[in-house]
């Protein structure tokens, strides 16, 4: 499927105010400007040994990243639920859209530039214009960021995890998105090559809300540092710091 090279748009509001929804925000890179030139070769990220990485950011590797993100989604959660005797479900569908409205959630239409799992029908569905966008501008790394955020809600919803304000839930899927990049790294399962760890970095400050959200609203996720700061904390110390019991 051709996806045209799009550059990103303003952030629209992330549907957070939506009770059977959780998404990631749009991102909006900092300059506006492609942050690496085009045929730069991106970086391998999952071990795929059937497959030969071709390393540019191409439509193919970023249906690649995101499969691989999915895949190595499942694994990880599958062994973490196992380890506390639970049984596992993997996200039944992930499915792409384009238009606003043409994949709707509960009744409620998923619009443009954004990422969502949606617990009435288990599926994450994503603007595949915005993230194919994202994915150029900011690099593979955020796809597996992207893929592990909404992932984690989907996670949430299975262990009924239900915070109190929405900035906690979204917060606690950053943190859970990075105990799975992190402890996938450790693992040797996935493989960051250099720069993944600067465009994990520009992807969480593109995904931050703007200055004045209140942190009570609906829509808050947190600020740029308080979305960085969740991931990292997963990142460097596992599912302990995101406080899933
Ligand atoms: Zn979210």
């Amino acid at each position: 499927m051709p996806v045209p090279r799009h550059r990103l748009v303003i952030p629209a509001l992330c549907l957070a105010a939506l009770v059977a929804l959780g998404c990631v925000a749009a991102p909006q890179t900092p300059s506006g400007q492609p942050q690496r030139p085009a045929g730069t070769p991106a970086t391998p990220a999952a071990e795929r040994p059937d497959t030969d990485l071709d390393g540019t950011d191409t439509v193919e590797e970023f249906q690649a990243d995101l499969e691989d993100a999915r895949a190595l989604a499942e694994e990880y959660w599958k062994t973490e639920f196992e380890a506390s005797g639970l049984t596992f479900q993997p996200v039944a569908e992930l499915i792409p859209y384009e238009r606003d409205g043409e994949v709707g959630c509960g009744g409620q239409p998923l619009t443009r530039n954004n990422a969502a799992y949606c617990s009435a029908g288990d599926f994450i569905a994503y603007d595949v214009r915005w993230a194919f966008s994202a994915f150029r501008q900011i690099g593979d790394a955020f796809i597996f960021y992207l893929l592990g955020h909404e992932y984690a809600h989907a996670i949430q919803r299975r262990l009924r995890i239900q915070q109190q304000f929405t900035i906690e839930q979204e917060l606690q899927a950053d943190c859970m998105a990075g105990a799975y990049l992190g402890d996938l790294v450790k693992a040797k399962r996935l493989r960051l090559a250099d720069g993944d760890l600067e465009e994990l970095a520009l992807g969480l400050e593109a995904v931050g809300d703007e200055p004045g959200q209140p942190w009570f609203a609906e829509g808050a996720h947190g600020t740029a540092k308080q979305r960085t700061r969740a991931f990292s904390n997963g990142y460097s110390r596992s599912l302990e710091p995101c406080n899933l019991s």
